[in-house]
């Protein structure tokens, strides 16, 4: 099951969580709403919080 939780500002296709572009129109996505950045930000605070 793919997380679809953005709406593209192109096309309003809904986006999955990951990957780089709209799956309807290949619009790229802007950088906040690709689940990389978020998986980043998780990791990094999991870390802060192993190192406490
Ligand atoms: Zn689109």
């Amino acid at each position: 099951m793919a997380l679809r939780l953005f709406r593209c500002s192109d096309c309003g296709h809904r986006m999955r969580f990951f990957g780089a572009a709209c799956g309807n129109c290949f619009t790229r996505k802007p950088a906040f709403m690709r689940g990389e950045v978020l998986v980043v930000i998780v990791a990094a605070v999991g870390l802060l919080f192993l190192l406490l």
